[in-house]
């Protein structure tokens, strides 16, 4: 985006604390390799300008297909990339040789597509994907040996990591993660002669605790959320492990008036004033990523105060009662989430994850880097 936009909404990206963050993360697992998952352009924070933030902690990234890892190459980013999504086609594996992808291999489509590729040298690595229970991708239990084999015969591919993702690794008492643990074992002793790694651990389950036996060999950690600075796990951390905020999203004050008792405000006229009211209203929307469905009350921090929004959000503005806050004046910083109110928070009253809200933060928003 433009390098100095005339708009002054924002979304800071504290690279420094995203640094901190994988730092941290690779320290909570011993220094065992960790991917860095920087799909959906970063998690919204950018994904080139994190990818370097996090470099010195990953020894690989991962995206969801192959269109975003050739972006982050032709930034420069020369580490391998692990494609979440796998590949669709004979081509696909070609690129992937060529630029260091490493597939997730989730069905046997994918390896018909390898039986069409001629090689001389071991290349590609891949990480094959079981379907332990979340039923979305992979192989069960039984085809794994299968896919193991074939994969393995073909002359392109190098080390092959088994890998599953649990549905619900953020909730420690839930009966989903052992049962998805015990059929990946059991996949794990069906081929754990012919593969080099194994990988289940996505941020939650990273920092609940990863009680993976990976059998002598490399464990992979796959790091997400936490490096933007969110805890998905119900695991306490100590003051020493926690994760700082990375994206603080500021809108300033465009407009302000009194209105009177029993006016209202906005579409739909939602909010009525009880009172003699101060009404703020700021340069952020739906349409930059502020999500529609908050409703009256959810918070916003002006000068260094909690305002409430009222009324609905407009694709480009929001208004706040800003009543009882000293000194409001036009042109104001606001701070939607970020520093002082959690993006969870915002997530709570929308009533979706912190993921949603990072990815949600559009083009038009210039991200400054910090
Ligand atoms: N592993 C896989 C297969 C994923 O799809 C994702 C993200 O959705 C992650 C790891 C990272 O998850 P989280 O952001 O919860 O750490």
């Amino acid at each position: 985006c433009m390098s100095q936009p005339y708009r002054q909404t924002r979304a800071r990206i504290l690279l420094t604390n995203l640094r901190d963050n994988a730092k941290q993360l690779k320290s909570y697992i011993d220094q065992q390799p960790m991917l860095g998952v920087i799909k959906a352009d970063g998690y919204g924070h950018g994904a080139t300008e994190v990818a370097h933030a996090i470099a010195d902690y990953v020894e690989k990234y991962a995206v969801a297909f192959i269109d975003e890892a050739i972006a982050l190459r032709e930034a420069g980013i020369t580490k391998p990339i692990v494609i979440l999504q796998g590949l669709y086609s004979t081509e696909d594996w070609l690129i992937c040789a060529e630029q260091h992808f490493e597939p997730v291999i989730h069905n046997a489509q994918q390896i018909d597509f390898l039986t069409q590729v001629t090689a001389d040298t071991r290349c590609v690595n891949v990480w094959l994907k079981q379907d332990s229970g979340m039923h979305r991708l992979g192989f069960f239990i039984d085809d794994v040996p299968t896919a193991v084999k074939r994969l393995r015969e073909h002359p392109l591919v190098n080390d092959i990591v088994l890998m599953t993702h649990f549905a619900e690794a953020d909730d420690p008492e839930s009966p989903m993660t052992p049962m998805q643990l015990e059929r990946f074992y059991a996949a794990l002793h069906a081929v754990h002669e012919q593969i080099q790694g194994v990988s289940v651990a996505n941020s939650a389950f990273m920092l609940g605790d990863d009680v993976l036996d990976a059998m002598g060999l490399t464990k992979w950690f796959r790091a997400g959320i936490a490096l933007y600075g969110q805890n998905p796990s119900q695991a306490e951390l100590s003051d020493a492990e926690l994760l700082k905020p990375t994206m603080v999203l500021e809108a300033p004050v465009i407009a302000l008036r009194t209105i009177q008792a029993g006016e209202t405000v906005g579409y739909g006229s939602r909010w009525r004033a009880q009172r003699e009211s101060l009404i703020a209203t700021l340069a952020i929307g739906y349409a930059d990523g502020y999500p529609r469905s908050v409703p009256d009350g959810t918070p916003v921090i002006i000068n260094d105060q909690v305002g409430c929004l009222v009324g609905r959000i407009s694709m480009d503005m929001i208004t706040v009662d800003v009543t009882d806050i000293e000194g409001v004046k036009l042109g104001d910083n606001v701070e939607l989430w970020g520093e002082r109110l959690p993006i969870q928070v915002i997530a709570d009253q929308a009533r979706t994850i912190t993921y949603e809200l990072f990815a949600q933060v559009t083009r038009r928003v210039p991200r400054r880097y910090e």
